[in-house]
């Protein structure tokens, strides 16, 4: 409650935090927020909410909201605040500057998946069409770029399968590198019920989850595998599947490329991928292996969730394709209470990538190099358009690290804080001639900023954001923008101030454009999303109110594919010199790195983060509770406070990443995925030892 008092009025909209995708009813007394109240009619959460959604109201009105534009000329220069006319040809004349010394890639930009996706696909459509390049990304780069790689290889879509009630009839639950309690609460409570009604649970995870804890699933297998193995594991699982005759082979005769899964099939079953064999990469003794297949693969709905200690490593790609493997071959794909789910981080990254945010894709996933593609999206957006796949987030940075790239526009995204190897990143930051942040808050990366372009929050704003079940969510307007402007507004402005022409008088224009270029939105419009409340993609004129469950006759690629999935260790070894490894995740109340949640009621419930070590490894160093350490990779160094905690194996060393001055993406590495560059953020080799307090 913000205020005591009788609502007169209220407005339905979404949680803009993570995939679950709440709707929340804002409660108003005439213009004023009273009360923000679960939605019972929200189809993704029936009237639950958490605690970081109940509060997110707060960061809505923090005084450090960046409230008017500010421009200078250099970044040792004080801002000064100006016009939105001032700030907006200022950003224009520059970046014109640069590409007539530098040429037209010199220049690109950043979409955001916590904006909304109107917003999103106005970004990605300046870049394409008033830039002239494909230099346009995504923050999903560094989360879930894998899952958009791996399921369109093997499924078609690059989209979990199923809805969150249909865990309610899963019968095992295989939960791959996610920690729901934590990082998606209403839907970990969805999935609690199921286990408490019965359903098996498999945790996959170098971490004991508190879903582990859970009444009824205290027998839950753990299989808690040394950080970087995932695909040995899933590998191994598969194994036994194939070896033990678990497969669903009517499933894969009638809807699978049954050529490439004789492939696969042979590859599979070789002694090398055995539990007895992997264990010594995995850590994960092979009986539980077996015994975890066996559950899943014969419960009856095997349903699998997954998460970043999936996607964000050097082989996240492989894990998504071989976590799609494995469902197929047991046949659950394609109906209610089984699929495979990643569960998204931010409450649009999905919409994000759809969106067209990837430097390689156009809206709906439709690839830059389609002349048919292209030419449609040439002739409504009335531009030429790039055929050449552009930067990636990385490449950006290297490319403006060596100088040629040098003008870089970053809509609702804190890079400098939340992008690994952060030396890198800075040094790449300080080289460019113009960086413009739209932002609600002076952020890590608007110390390196030429301009800041006041951002709206998702309770300033009109638009849709699309959750973890591919849901598209109405965001509605509570109160007017802080500074005047929703981002899509200034999207289009600066476009305008480019010289390329945007007119759109509500976001409602903009979706009515992006159903008209992406075939899997065709149906979906704001009447439409009056009347049915949400809807889930694809919806068109074959799925006229959307679609609950994908897969269920066919794949868009006709056939399921099988990849063959080699396990290739990381190049992150440990040594005597960095013994440990570190990975990361999230806390309750915390949300990223947490420049919304540490400006609301949730900052009292986590003041720091922490170095969580095994006792055994505690012992070893002599370390305390609360003892100051310092944490050294190849790349950096950072200081936290210990925690000693028996959740993880001896050897593996966590924290989190909520605070600017945990340091995490000091010390986290370059390496990344093979096919889409997402950092291995969950794989660091560390050594760590006491310090004096800093
Ligand atoms: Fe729902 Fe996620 Fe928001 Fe919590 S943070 S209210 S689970 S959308």
């Amino acid at each position: 409650v913000i205020e005591e008092g009788v609502p007169e009025h209220s407005v339905v909209t979404t949680c803009a935090y993570c995939g679950v995708g709440c709707s929340f009813e804002a409660q108003m007394k005439g213009d004023k927020l009273i009360r923000m109240v679960p939605y019972k009619g929200g189809d993704a959460n029936h009237g639950h909410s958490c605690v970081k959604g109940r509060f997110a109201f707060g960061y809505a009105t923090h005084k450090d909201r960046i409230r008017e534009p500010m421009i200078r000329d250099s970044i040792d220069q004080p801002w000064r605040a100006v016009s939105w006319e001032e700030a907006l040809e200022f950003s224009a004349k520059r970046l014109k500057g640069i590409q007539e010394t530098y040429g037209r890639d010199s220049v690109g930009g950043i979409t955001s998946s916590r904006c909304t996706n109107e917003e999103t696909y106005l970004v990605q459509k300046l870049i394409r069409a008033a830039f002239g390049n494909n230099n346009t990304d995504t923050c999903a780069r560094v989360c879930h770029s894998p899952t958009g790689y791996g399921l369109k290889t093997t499924l078609g879509e690059s989209a979990g399968t199923q809805t969150f009630d249909s865990v309610m009839k899963a019968d095992a639950i295989l939960v791959i590198g996610a920690n729901p309690t934590d990082a998606h609460p209403v839907f970990a409570s969805m999935m609690k019920r199921r286990l408490r009604e019965g359903a098996e649970l498999i945790v996959a995870d170098p971490r004991r989850i508190d879903l582990l804890k859970t009444p009824h699933a205290e027998k839950g297998l753990h299989l808690a595998l040394k950080p970087g193995t995932n695909v040995a594991l899933v590998n191994a699982l598969a194994h036994v599947v194939i070896t033990e005759g678990l497969e669903d082979k009517a499933f894969v005769a009638e809807r699978c490329d049954t050529e490439g899964y004789q492939k696969w099939r042979t590859f599979i079953q070789e002694a090398r991928h055995a539990p007895e064999v992997s264990e010594a990469e995995t850590g994960v003794p092979a009986a539980l292996v077996r015994t975890a297949a066996r559950r899943y693969a014969t419960a009856g709905n095997g349903a699998i969730y997954y998460g970043l200690g999936v996607t964000e490593h050097s082989q996240g790609s492989t894990t998504v394709m071989a976590i799609a493997n494995l469902a197929m071959a047991t046949g659950n794909i394609g109906r209610e209470g089984v699929g495979v789910n990643p569960l998204r981080g931010q409450n649009n990254v999905q919409g994000s990538c759809d969106m067209g945010s990837f430097p390689h894709e156009l809206p709906g996933y439709q690839h830059v190099a389609n002349t048919e593609v292209r030419e449609r999206f040439e002739s409504v957006w009335n531009a030429k358009l790039d055929d050449e796949p552009g930067l990636r987030i990385p490449n950006m940075f290297d490319a403006a690290v060596a100088g040629t790239f040098k003008g870089l526009y970053v809509q609702g995204e804190d890079i400098a804080q939340s992008d690994p190897n952060t030396q890198h990143v800075e040094a790449a930051l300080s080289a460019l001639d113009c960086l413009i942040v739209q932002d609600i808050f002076l952020n890590e990366t608007a110390k390196f900023a030429h301009v800041l372009l006041p951002g709206a929050t998702f309770l300033e704003k009109n638009g849709t954001f699309t959750n973890a079940e591919r849901r598209i969510n109405r965001v509605r307007r509570v109160m007017p923008p802080v500074a005047g402007k929703e981002d899509w507004e200034v999207t289009q402005a600066l476009s305008n101030a480019l010289g390329y022409p945007m007119n759109y008088s509500h976001p409602s224009e903009i979706m009515d454009e992006i159903a008209q270029l992406t075939p899997t939105f065709t149906g979906v419009n704001y009447q439409r999303l009056e009347e049915l409340g949400s809807i889930q993609w694809p919806c068109n004129d074959d799925n006229p109110i959307g679609t609950p469950t994908m897969h269920g006759v066919d794949f868009p690629i006709g056939k399921g594919h099988f990849a063959i999935t080699e396990y290739v260790a990381t190049e992150e070894r440990t040594n005597r010199r960095y013994p440990l490894l570190l990975t990361t995740g999230r806390i309750l109340s915390q949300y990223n790195v947490g420049a919304q949640t540490r400006r609301t009621a949730n900052s009292e419930w986590h003041e720091e983060d922490v170095l969580e070590i095994h006792p055994v490894d505690a012992e070893d160093r002599g370390l305390k509770d609360g003892d100051w350490l310092g944490i050294r990779s190849r790349v950096g160094h950072t200081v936290l406070r210990c925690r000693v905690s028996d959740r993880m194996a001896p050897g593996v060393v966590y924290t989190t990443f909520h605070h600017p001055g945990s340091g995490a993406n000091v010390i986290t590495t370059d390496n990344s995925d093979w096919a889409t560059n997402c950092p291995e953020y969950k794989v660091t080799a560390v050594q760590v030892e006491k310090v004096s307090q800093p």
